[in-house]
């Protein structure tokens, strides 16, 4: 009996937990994410993916990496659009740029930003081990004046299949502005983290972590401002922490 309770109470214990603001699953609870991973994404998660993984649950920032379920998600995406030339804002050690870089055909190519070089030297080895190195560009730097200047030069024009944002949320309406001349008709942008682990529906005095508070508004602005933008089709997926895709159509 003792033991039914103690069940029951770690039921409750976790189901709450679930529903807490800045909880990082969004589905319906823990044991199904839990599900998804062990039965479609562990099982088929390359081994350098696996690795990269690994190595960055260790590192003290690890909040920040691109979950696997997600990782998978973005491989298959690119490979179902065919994505050959492509961005990513926001490295972090790597995870979602090695997603990326599996997935693209041997000469294709990723201009990846960030301003941590640190943290993107720390899986390194592991991408240069999965033998995709070659398809990367890293440049460490904020990404705004990487894009103005490319903004500026037309040869850049609509000449992205793919733009990955996940970095500073702040900038994200920012980052649009300027995305959206360099990603060609057809082409996607997916931004993430546009659930921002729930926050969006929260109400304003909800407790909640100082980062996640902060960034709430700025989230909450970007959803409204790509469902209004009429050069874009969009749609919004609960994957990760949300990612909504932008599909250039004009
Ligand atoms: N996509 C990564 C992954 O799969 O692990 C996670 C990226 S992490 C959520 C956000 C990253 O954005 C951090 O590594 C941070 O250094 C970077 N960042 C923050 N502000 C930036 C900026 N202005 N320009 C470029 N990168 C920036
Ligand atoms: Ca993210």
């Amino acid at each position: 009996m003792a033991a039914t309770n103690q069940d029951e109470q770690q039921t409750t214990t976790q189901a709450l937990r679930h529903q807490e603001v800045g909880h990082k699953s969004l589905l319906q609870s823990d044991e199904l994410y839990q599900y998804i991973l062990e039965t479609s994404v562990y099982p088929r998660e390359p081994e350098s993916m696996k690795e990269l993984r690994e190595i960055t649950a260790n590192h003290p920032w690890n909040i920040m990496t691109t979950s696997a379920d997600e990782g998978q998600f973005l491989n298959m995406l690119l490979k179902l659009i065919n994505a050959k030339n492509t961005m990513e804002i926001g490295v972090y050690t790597g995870y979602s740029l090695l997603a990326t870089a599996l997935a693209l055909p041997d000469d294709g190519k990723i201009l990846a930003m960030d301003i941590n070089k640190e943290n993107y030297e720390l899986g390194l080895p592991v991408i240069q081990k999965a033998g995709v190195a070659h398809k990367i560009e890293f440049r460490e730097g904020p990404a705004m004046p990487v894009l103005d200047q490319m903004v500026e030069d037309k040869k850049f024009h609509g000449s992205y299949d793919f733009i990955f944002v996940d970095a500073d949320k702040d900038n994200y309406i920012n980052y649009h502005k300027r995305l959206i001349d360099l990603v060609k008709i057809g082409g996607v942008i997916g931004y993430d983290n546009t659930l921002w682990n729930g926050s969006v529906v929260a109400p304003a005095d909800a407790p909640m972590r100082k980062y996640v508070r902060y960034y709430r508004d700025f989230v909450i602005e970007l959803n409204k401002a790509l469902a209004a933008d009429p050069r874009i089709e969009i749609c919004q997926l609960p994957v990760g922490d949300g990612i909504t895709l932008c599909r250039r159509v004009s």
